[in-house]
C-alpha cells in the first residue's frame, strides 16, 4: 500500500472528492485507485474563513511500484509503514512472575504486554476496583469526603479515568508503540476513529469500561490484580556491590517476593516516593509547573477558532494550545485543554486542594477549561533535596485548602479582579463547575509572587490569540499543581534504576511520561525490557 501524506480539502467536501483528490495527486485515472483508506485525518484552521480537513490516506492502485518510482523523491507519498506490534521475548515454561506497582495506564500496558508475551504478571495498586474507585471519587466531588486511597489519583485506571481521555503525545516514536495502544483501546471498548483522528479523546465515562476490559483480558492471560495493596517498604540485598530487589513490603504487613518489579506509581505517590528515597533508590528533582485551572466558555473558544464554522461536526469542540515567555524569565502555558469538560478536585491528601479537568466523549458541557500554569525548575525554585518539588506542591495545595474555606471548595477568582490585585467576593457571568464548589477570593495568595506576575503578564497576550481569553467574567480555580511527577526516579540503558537491579521505574511518576499515551507506550517498553531481563530468571515469586 501507499501512504499518501497531507492531501487538502475544504471542510464542506462531498465524500467523492477525497478518490478524486487522491487521482489527481498521483496522476491516475479513478480505475486504476483499487481502494483507500483514511490513515490519519486532523484540521488546518489557521484561516478560519477557509478551514481545510487534511488526510493522509493508504492507497490500492493497480501499478503499486510504478507510482512509487514516480513519486520517489516526493516525501507525501511513501510506502505504508508496518506499524504492527511484535513481541520482543515469549516467557519459557518456568518464568517468573513479574511484579507491577501500579494499575494506571503505564501499569496496564506493562502488565498487558508481559502478560501478552506468556508472564504472568501481578499487578498491585493502592486503589480499589475501578467502579468502587469511581464511587470513592464522587464521594469528594459531592459530599466533601476524601479517601486518601481511593480518589482521582490512586486507583484502577490510574490518574486517567477520570480526564478528558486526550490519547496524543509529542512523544517521537519510530516503533509505532502508540499503535499498539490505541489498537488495544479500541478492543477494550473505545471508539475506533481514535485510529484515524488526530487528536483522539475518549473521555472519562468509556475509560472506565475500557479499563475493565483490558483486566478481564490480562487474568485471561493468567495476570493477577491485587487492590487496596500498597507497596509500603523494598527488600533490597546488597552483594558484590550490587544493590538488587528482593521482594515488597506491603501496607497489611505481608511480603511478596520478586525479582522484577516496574514501578509504575504516578505522580502523586509523594508517601511512595519518600518511601523509595529512603529506600536508597536514585532520585532527582525534575521541573514541573504550577498555575490555576482557567474556564471560558466553549461557544467563545469555538467561535475565536472556527469563526462561522464553530459548531461543524467533523471539527467538534475547539482546542488551543497557546505559550509565552515573560520578562521575567517564566514560561506560561495552556495545560492539558478539555474542551466542553469540567474541573475536577483532583487532591489525594487530606487537608490540601488541587485542580485538574476531565470531559465526556461528547465535550459538550458548557465551558471548556485548561492549566493556565507556569514552568517550575529545582535549580531555581526548590533547590536542595530531591523531594523538595513535592514539599512545594504540599505548600500551595495547603494555602488553596485554607483560601477555599478548608472544606475541599477550591479557591476561584474572577479573571478581572486577579489583574487588578483585588480579591474576589463574587463571581461573573461565567459559573464554575468544579464540584463540591468554588469560594471567590484572592488565587494571589495561592500561588508564588513570580507566579502570578507572569500570569498576569501572559494574559493580554492570550486575548491577543484567543478574543474573549481575558475577558474579566473568566474564571480561574487554584491550584493546578501537579502538572507532571516533581521527581524522576533515573534508569539506565536497560530501563532500571540506576542503582537497583530489578526495579523498572516507568512512567509518569518515574519522570518518564506526561499523559495518558505516553505513559502507556512507556509501560510497553519497560514490559519488553522485563521480558528481556528475564531470560534466564526462574520462579521466585
Ligand atoms: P497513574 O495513572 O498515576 O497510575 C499510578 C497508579 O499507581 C495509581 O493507580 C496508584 O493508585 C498506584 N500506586 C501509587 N503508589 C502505589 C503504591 N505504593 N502501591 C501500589 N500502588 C500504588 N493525560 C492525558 O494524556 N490526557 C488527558 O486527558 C488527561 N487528563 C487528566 C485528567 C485528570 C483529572 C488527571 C488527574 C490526569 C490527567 N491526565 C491526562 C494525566 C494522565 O492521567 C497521567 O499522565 C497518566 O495517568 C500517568 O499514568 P501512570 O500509569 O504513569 O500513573
Amino acid at each position: 500500500m501507499i501512504r499518501l501524506t497531507e492531501l487538502s480539502l475544504p471542510l464542506h467536501h462531498a465524500d467523492e472528492a477525497l478518490p478524486a483528490a487522491i487521482c489527481r495527486r498521483l496522476r491516475i485515472t479513478p480505475r486504476e485507485l483499487v481502494r483507500h483508506v483514511v490513515a490519519r485525518r486532523a484540521h488546518d484552521a489557521r484561516d478560519k474563513g477557509d478551514i481545510k480537513l487534511v488526510y493522509s490516506v493508504d492507497v490500492n492502485v493497480r501499478d503499486e511500484a510504478a507510482i512509487l518510482n514516480r513519486f520517489r523523491k516526493d516525501r507525501q507519498v511513501q510506502r505504508t509503514p508496518d506499524t504492527r506490534y511484535r513481541f520482543v521475548a515469549q516467557a519459557p515454561e518456568d518464568a517468573a512472575r513479574p511484579v507491577v506497582i501500579g494499575a494506571g495506564p503505564c501499569g496496564l500496558f506493562a502488565g498487558l504486554i508481559l502478560a501478552q508475551m506468556g508472564y504472568r504478571p501481578i499487578i498491585l495498586d493502592r486503589g480499589k476496583v475501578v467502579r468502587e474507585r469511581t464511587k470513592d471519587t464522587w464521594g469528594l466531588w459531592r459530599r466533601s469526603v476524601l479517601n486518601p486511597e481511593s480518589n482521582v489519583q490512586f486507583g484502577e485506571g490510574g490518574a486517567g479515568t477520570f480526564s478528558d481521555g486526550k490519547l496524543y503525545s509529542r512523544i517521537k516514536d519510530g516503533r509505532h508503540l502508540d499503535r499498539k495502544v490505541l489498537t488495544e483501546f479500541v478492543k477494550a471498548g473505545a471508539p475506533p476513529e481514535i485510529l484515524t483522528e488526530a487528536h483522539p479523546h475518549i473521555g472519562t465515562f468509556r475509560l472506565v469500561t475500557m479499563v475493565e476490559s483490558m483486566r478481564a483480558t490480562i487474568e485471561e492471560l493468567g495476570g493477577e490484580y491485587r487492590f487496596s495493596t500498597r507497596v509500603d517498604g523494598l527488600d533490597v540485598v546488597e552483594a558484590a556491590g550490587e544493590r538488587r530487589i528482593r521482594g515488597l513490603h506491603l501496607h497489611d504487613g505481608g511480603y511478596l517476593a520478586a525479582s522484577h518489579v516496574v514501578l509504575a506509581i504516578g505522580h502523586s505517590a509523594r508517601d511512595s516516593f519518600a518511601m523509595l528515597q529512603a529506600a536508597g533508590v536514585h532520585v532527582e528533582a525534575k521541573p514541573f509547573s504550577i498555575g490555576v485551572r482557567i474556564e471560558h466558555p466553549q461557544g467563545w473558544i469555538d467561535r475565536a477558532r472556527f469563526g462561522a464554522n464553530a459548531g461543524h461536526p467533523m471539527l467538534g469542540a475547539a482546542e488551543y494550545h497557546i505559550s509565552h515567555h515573560c520578562s521575567n524569565g517564566r514560561t506560561v502555558y495552556s495545560f492539558c485543554m478539555c474542551p466542553g469538560g469540567t474541573v475536577v478536585a483532583a487532591t489525594s491528601e487530606e487537608g490540601r486542594v488541587a485542580t485538574n479537568g476531565m470531559s465526556q466523549y461528547s465535550r459538550n458541557e458548557r465551558n471548556a477549561n485548561s492549566g493556565f500554569v507556569v514552568a517550575i525548575d529545582p535549580a531555581r525554585d526548590y533547590p536542595g533535596d530531591p523531594l523538595a518539588g513535592i514539599a512545594l506542591q504540599r505548600h500551595w495545595e495547603e494555602r488553596a485548602f485554607v483560601a477555599g474555606g478548608s472544606c475541599y471548595k477550591a479557591p476561584a477568582q474572577r479573571l478581572g479582579d486577579f489583574l487588578a490585585g483585588r480579591a474576589s467576593t463574587a463571581l461573573g457571568s461565567i459559573v464554575p463547575s468544579y464540584k463540591p464548589g468554588v469560594t471567590p477570593t484572592d488565587l494571589a495568595e495561592c500561588l508564588p509572587d513570580f507566579a502570578v506576575a507572569a500570569m498576569r503578564e501572559a494574559v493580554p497576550v492570550f486575548g491577543r490569540q484567543i478574543p474573549g481569553y481575558d475577558h474579566p467574567d473568566v474564571v480561574m480555580t487554584g491550584v493546578e499543581t501537579r502538572t507532571s511527577s516533581p521527581v524522576r526516579f533515573t534508569r539506565d540503558e536497560a530501563f532500571q534504576s540506576l542503582n537497583t537491579r530489578g526495579l523498572f521505574p516507568a512512567g509518569e511518576g518515574a519522570g518518564y511520561a506526561g499523559g495518558i499515551l505516553s505513559a502507556a507506550v512507556d509501560g510497553i517498553k519497560v514490559a519488553e525490557a522485563v521480558a528481556l531481563s528475564m531470560g534466564a530468571s526462574t520462579a521466585d515469586a
